[in-house]
């Protein structure tokens, strides 16, 4: 190698150590899977000439696949699609792979963090001669050992965050968990001209329940009404407790026309719960509630506060009404 050679080596060396650094420190400001995902996905194969990049992930319960779902908008999961969830991901030192086509060369790096294995990155060029054996991957397992500590702590914020936003009774949006929710859906609403609705829920004479049967029973109730509710909704509702015994549903997609009919397979839903008391005895409960369909316009925003307003008032005609139903708002009201 003659001496113009070795300069031009040590400047793309010099070159790929900047970019690495520059890419390093964008990785480590990541708090968000949206982010880190999109910095991986995207970032990472443009800002280092990379056709493409695979991720395969060990979920060994599907739980981490769930976890990053629910951290991301509606219109962001279809980021989850790029990435492949294996319940067991063989593990592979640094190594040259054959790539899926149409790319030329590929290279699999193990993305360990204290010796916890959490799966692999692969990065595929179109260049046959871009990764070979025996090549030096110094510069790339240093990166993959930073995605692997970047991985883990957005792993630990976001759960912490998710902790943060839920009832730890039912495992539900605690209030202010529903409220991030209803922002966001409300902001999606006014990009896409997108109606959504909401469903305000008050279990009947639940004063009764705990007294007759004891808190535990009470406690197992509420757990039980959250269970049925997430059965009878489309995995991208949303139940939200706000206090006590009063539940809030958010329904992203659904029409005025069929929300009176899932209001009322809401309310059979909750009629049918099975609840038992301490000497496993079978208990009846109803739930009475409200509902309204929103389409959000541009330079127009409803307070959740003022919306649980409107649904308070029908939630009390129908406590009044005699319990166990479901009123909608009259549209002149919201
Ligand atoms: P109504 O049909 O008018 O709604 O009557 P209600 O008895 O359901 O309403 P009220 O507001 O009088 O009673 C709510 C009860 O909910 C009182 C409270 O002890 C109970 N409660 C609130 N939070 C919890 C909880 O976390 N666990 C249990 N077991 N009970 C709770
Ligand atoms: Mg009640
Ligand atoms: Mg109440």
């Amino acid at each position: 190698m003659d001496v113009a050679e070795l300069l031009d080596n040590a400047r793309r060396n010099e070159a790929l150590l900047r970019r690495l650094q520059t890419f390093e420190l964008q990785l480590l400001s990541c708090q968000r899977w949206f982010d880190l995902l999109t910095l991986l996905l995207e970032g990472l194969p443009e800002q280092f000439d990379l056709e493409a990049i695979g991720l395969k992930i060990c979920d060994p319960d599907g739980s981490l696949k769930q976890a990053i779902l629910q951290s991301l908008d509606l219109d962001q999961a279809v980021l989850v699609n790029q990435i492949e969830f294996h319940s067991r991901v063989p593990m592979v030192p640094v190594t040259t792979i054959s790539p899926p086509p149409p790319w030329q060369s590929g290279l699999a790096l193990p993305l360990l963090r204290n010796d916890v294995y959490l799966g692999q990155l692969r990065l595929y060029s179109s260049h046959s001669g871009r990764f070979l054996t025996g090549m030096a991957t110094d510069f790339m397992q240093h990166l993959a050992a930073v995605i692997a500590a970047c991985f883990v702590m957005v792993k630990q914020t976001e759960e912490q965050a998710r902790l943060a936003l839920t009832d730890p009774l039912t495992g539900v949006d605690n209030r202010r968990g529903f409220e991030r929710a209803y922002e966001r859906e409300w902001a999606r609403g006014q990009r896409q001209y997108h109606v959504f609705s909401i469903i305000l829920i008050d279990i009947d004479h639940f004063k009764q329940i705990n007294d007759v049967h004891g808190h535990a029973t009470g406690d197992r109730a509420l757990q039980a009404l959250c269970r049925t509710l997430k059965q009878v909704m489309r995995p991208t509702d949303q139940v939200g407790r706000l206090g006590g015994e009063e539940f809030v549903l958010l329904l992203p997609g659904c029409q005025p026309e069929q929300l009176m009919q899932v209001a009322e397979r809401v309310r059979t839903a909750i009629a049918e719960c099975p609840i038992v008391n301490d000497q496993e005895q079978a208990l009846a409960m109803t739930a009475s509630g409200s509902f309204l369909s929103i389409t959000p316009r541009p330079n127009q925003y409803l307070p959740l506060s003022q919306v649980l307003e409107f649904l308070d008032v029908y939630l009390y005609r129908a406590k009044h009404a005699g319990r166990n139903r479901f009123l909608g708002v009259e549209s002149e009201t919201a």
